[in-house]
């Protein structure tokens, strides 16, 4: 039972490397993912941010248009008012005149407003634009790098799967179902015992079982979480 112990101590361990490889192998792609969505996030705001400013094109060219008909608007009514016949024609063309001025005046203001608003615009999707380019930049770097961890993870495992079969064969089928089967449920199937307590659930282990167990004849499992122990003289490796 010694060397049964001794092998699936060392399954165990092989176990928990395999273990740790694949909690790296999760978690490596998942910051990629997170600079995916960074990425994704500046390219719909630069979209947002393209279609807000071509609105705001296209309003200044309106207003332009607008403008020159009120510039137009004015010289008919400056034409008014050199022909008018008399005080009160003279008075009704200046009103015109002055509506006119007025009209131009606020439509001059909205259009240095669109102005402003689009030199905002477009700085803000050069610096955006800026950004994007170097988030690209750094998730392509982190996917080159993410894979060729992944790979070099991958590799590693793979070895370890021969070592697995290897000393899986050394332990009777029966001792081999009966670990396997904690460890799908607990992780941890195999556990120490010292002083009396294993080293698992730290409960302590009845007097008489781990008399049992330090003669290391027969497989033994903790009375209260169910792991098979083994108790390690100082001397042997289980
Ligand atoms: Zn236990």
């Amino acid at each position: 039972m010694r060397h049964q112990l001794q092998a699936l101590a060392e399954l165990q361990s092989v176990d928990l490397v395999v273990r740790e490889l694949d909690i790296a192998l999760e978690e490596i792609p998942k910051k990629v993912r997170e600079l995916e969505r960074d990425v994704d996030r500046v390219r719909q705001l630069l979209e947002r941010e393209r279609a807000e400013l071509a609105d705001a094109e296209r309003t200044h060219r309106d207003a332009e248009i607008e403008l020159q008909s009120q510039n137009e608007q004015l010289v008919r009514s400056k034409t008014k008012a050199t022909i008018a016949r008399n005080q009160k024609e003279y008075e009704a063309s200046q009103r015109e005149l002055e509506s006119v001025r007025k009209s131009l005046g606020e439509r001059e203001a909205d259009m240095m407003k669109l102005m402003q608003a689009i030199e905002t615009f477009r700085a803000s999707i050069r610096q955006h634009e800026s950004e994007f380019e170097e988030l690209r930049k750094v998730l392509d770097a982190e996917d080159l790098e993410a894979r060729r961890k992944m790979a070099e993870l991958e590799a590693k495992k793979a070895t370890f799967a021969g070592d697995r079969k290897a000393i899986g064969d050394r332990v009777k089928p029966h001792i081999l179902r009966r670990y396997e089967m904690i460890r799908q449920k607990r992780g941890i199937a195999l556990a120490e015992t010292r002083d009396g307590t294993c080293l698992a659930c730290h409960m302590q282990i009845p007097p008489q079982l781990y008399n049992i167990l330090q003669r290391c004849e027969s497989m033994e499992l903790c009375p209260n979480c169910n792991r098979i122990i083994y108790w390690k003289d100082g001397k042997s490796e289980v």
